[in-house]
């Protein structure tokens, strides 16, 4: 039975140099907050893990402030309403929270989205219907703009992320080359749909991927880089587009890798190519995208051409080691820690 008395958290004790480990992280129990006016306390259903959580351990300046020492991990949340001293909301709502990796918390009320359990699983509004799934949104029409009979490439394709923008970038009418690591992931995005799905473990990736674009790649949606990019970068086309979304290959890397500094033959690729490569963060885009995002989203999932897949692990207490899982890849799908019970199942 879940304890009413007592919030289990998770804190940073430490942070990592290199991978991550359980000595990074804090287990404890603490006191159950009290919501104060205009605040509700919250019970979490389900806990998001993504790879951007591994920069927030680091020390270092980012897009955003990383977590404090002896501070909650942040996190976004599905959480039920316990108590609620705000008109907005009342006790069994659902909603969309940012509590981080503890079992309650108090948030404002206005910070907090609910949901509605009959349009959706509630999970979703971390995956496909949130954040994951607006990233791929946004970055690959917005920068990657795939045109008909284009081709598109992306890894980490059985993620969240990539798993939409190959069924996004097949949408738009354009070809899907999908690489994932290992053949049930393979065999998944073929199953999606994707036109191509590639194993970058395989001793004959480079090969493989060349194979799979005659016509060249016109749009990289870049997710890991690593090897998969070099394998990608002598492919692309005049003209080619990447969004670069992010780099988990390279997050637990303390330095430079050895050899060669390749930055000038990147440029002159980039230059006599006139290729296009934009990073972003998905906040930019809400304003202006969130909102028609919700709308297609939830259109394509009703008419099959949007799937997902959830890769669900039971218990606060694991969600260190699903995290270091995720960022080698033993997730398949989109990661989230069930911490509570999900009222809606
Ligand atoms: P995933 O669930 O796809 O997890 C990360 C995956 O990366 C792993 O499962 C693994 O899949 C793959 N991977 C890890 N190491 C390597 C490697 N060395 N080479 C190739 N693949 C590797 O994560 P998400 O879908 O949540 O996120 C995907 C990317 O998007 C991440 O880089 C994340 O940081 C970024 N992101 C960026 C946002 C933004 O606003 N810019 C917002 C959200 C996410 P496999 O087994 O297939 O190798």
């Amino acid at each position: 039975m879940t304890d009413t008395t007592q919030n289990t958290r998770i804190l940073l004790a430490s942070r990592p140099h290199g991978e991550p480990t359980s000595d990074n992280f804090r287990i404890e129990t603490a006191p159950m907050p009290q919501p104060a006016d205009g605040e509700v306390l919250l019970r979490t259903v389900y806990m998001s893990l993504d790879p951007y959580m591994r920069g927030r351990m680091n020390d270092a300046k980012s897009y955003a402030a990383p977590v404090e020492l002896g501070s909650v991990m942040e996190g976004g949340t599905v959480a039920e309403v316990v108590e609620s001293r705000d008109p907005s909301l009342q006790a069994g709502d659902i909603v969309l929270s940012h509590l981080g990796w503890q079992s309650h918390g108090v948030q404002q009320a206005k910070h907090v989205r609910k949901l509605d359990a009959d349009r959706a699983p509630i999970s979703t509004a971390v995956g496909v219907l949130g954040m994951p799934g607006f990233t791929a949104y946004a970055g690959l029409l917005e920068i990657g703009k795939p045109q008909p009979g284009e081709t598109v490439v992306v890894a980490a394709a059985a993620g969240p992320v990539g798993s939409a923008v190959g069924q996004i970038a097949r949408i738009k009418g354009a070809r899907a080359v999908g690489i994932a690591g290992g053949p049930e992931k393979v065999a998944w995005l073929k199953e999606l749909g994707f036109d191509v799905a590639l194993d970058h473990r395989s001793p004959t990736f480079k090969e493989d991927l060349k194979a799979a674009v005659p016509d060249g790649i016109d749009v990289y949606f870049e997710n890991v880089g690593g090897h998969v990019w070099d394998a990608v970068l002598p492919l692309l086309n005049t003209y080619a587009r990447v969004p670069v979304c992010g780099l988990v290959a390279h997050y637990n890397e303390t330095a430079l890798p050895d050899g060669p500094d390749r930055s000038a033959r990147l440029m002159s690729s980039i230059l006599t190519k006139s290729i296009t490569v934009r990073g972003f963060i998905q906040t930019e885009f809400v304003k202006s995208h969130y909102k028609q995002f919700q709308a297609d989203a939830a259109e394509w999932i009703a008419d099959g051409s949007l799937r997902y897949r959830e890769d669900i692990v039971e218990g606060l207490e694991n969600a260190p080691d699903a995290f270091f899982g995720m960022l080698t890849g033993k997730n398949f799908g989109k990661l989230l820690v069930q911490v509570g019970a999900d009222p809606t199942r």
